[in-house]
């Protein structure tokens, strides 16, 4: 019999590969504002038209890229974060799997505008479908803007697979709302269709939830601060009376990553336990500080769960110190801004 097995051109790979890295315009938002972080930008804006289906342009302050950068980062593998598998259990960047825009490119029009701090020129460069149709130099400041433009425009049935534009935007806002959450040191602005959304200024971790969920939410904050041999826990719950029946914002970051686990939500649920009302779901901001040797980010394309060490230990604690908290609240309510 004849040899039937040959590899898929480059183009095809990334295609699949976007599948599932890009599920929707808020998928493509969540790895650019992470590429920004990890380019240790302080001022990130990103920029929407129509729910993110013709336009999601992120413009950072950071690092930048080089010439010839500009021009690999858009190859799949390409990455300036890891170098050897061992880099994976100590990783201090969102990215470091350097698919996101080798998929992206794949699946729509992308403009990139880059420049490093010292270099006197930068450079633009235009990509559709995995090929570079040009590179310039050009006149930027020191950073980088990417923009995507019609995404899925190669794959109807993912285009029309999307949902109407608030459903897309809502799923847009709940991606910059936990990146912005977990870094409140940097400045996020967001515009769609020309109206701006948010002007979230660079502050600390209370002042950022009551930016992003106004001032009202501040009196609702009870704090939450304990430290063990493995595990740090800061942040706030909500004081009881306001938990929701929808689940409202509960959100759980890992070394600064936004992260799903019912494993924790269920310690967090208990440790509220007699102190809600039927039906309904405690909200909750809480950062956990791990060693990054003690968790594995790699189990997922989206990096939304990780695998801990000792889940069982951290489940103990947070449920301990939450509980805690919860009880001292109603003591003394804690209301200082600055904490
Ligand atoms: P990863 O983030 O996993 O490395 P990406 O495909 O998201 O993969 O990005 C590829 C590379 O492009 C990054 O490793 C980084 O070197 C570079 N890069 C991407 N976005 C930016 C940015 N906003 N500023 C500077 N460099 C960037
Ligand atoms: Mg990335």
């Amino acid at each position: 019999m004849a040899d039937i097995i040959a590899l898929l051109p480059d183009h095809v790979a990334n295609q699949i590969a976007a599948g599932e890295v890009v599920q929707r315009p808020a998928s493509v938002v969540k790895e650019l504002l992470e590429n920004a972080i990890d380019a240790q930008a302080t001022s990130i804006t990103l920029v929407v038209k129509d729910a993110g289906k013709t336009l999601i342009q992120v413009t950072d302050n950071g690092i930048g890229m080089s010439t010839t950068d500009a021009r690999l980062c858009f190859e799949r593998h390409a990455t300036s974060k890891i170098k050897k598998a061992d880099d994976l259990f100590n990783l201090h960047t969102k990215g470091f799997r350097g698919e996101a825009l080798a998929s992206i490119a794949a699946i729509a029009h992308v403009q990139l505008k880059t420049k490093t701090e010292g270099a006197e020129i930068g450079t633009t460069i235009s990509i559709e479908g995995s090929e570079v149709k040009e590179q310039e130099p050009a006149v930027v400041a020191t950073g980088t803007t990417i923009s995507v433009k019609n995404l899925f425009y190669n794959i109807p049935a993912r285009r029309n697979f999307l949902k109407s534009n608030p459903v897309e935007t809502r799923h847009i806002i709940d991606e910059f709302h936990r990146v912005a959450l977990a870094h409140p040191q940097i400045e996020f602005v967001m515009h769609h269709n020309g109206s701006p959304v948010f002007n979230l200024p660079a502050s600390n971790a209370r002042q950022r939830i009551v930016n992003i969920f106004g001032g009202k939410t501040n009196e609702k904050l009870v704090p939450v601060s304990e430290e063990t041999e493995i595990v740090k826990v800061s942040g706030f719950v909500l004081k009881p009376q306001y938990s929701k029946k929808s689940r409202g914002e509960q959100f759980f970051f890992v070394n600064d990553r936004f992260i799903k686990s019912p494993y924790l939500h269920h310690a967090v649920s208990s440790a509220f336990e007699g102190l809600l009302k039927q039906g309904t779901h405690p909200g909750y901001f809480l950062f956990l500080e791990v060693a990054s040797q003690s968790i594995d980010i790699n189990i997922h394309p989206t990096k939304t769960e990780i695998k801990f060490d000792d889940e069982h230990s951290i489940y103990a604690m947070l449920r301990a110190t939450v509980k805690h908290s919860l009880g001292q609240f109603s003591v003394a309510p804690v209301l200082d801004f600055n904490k």
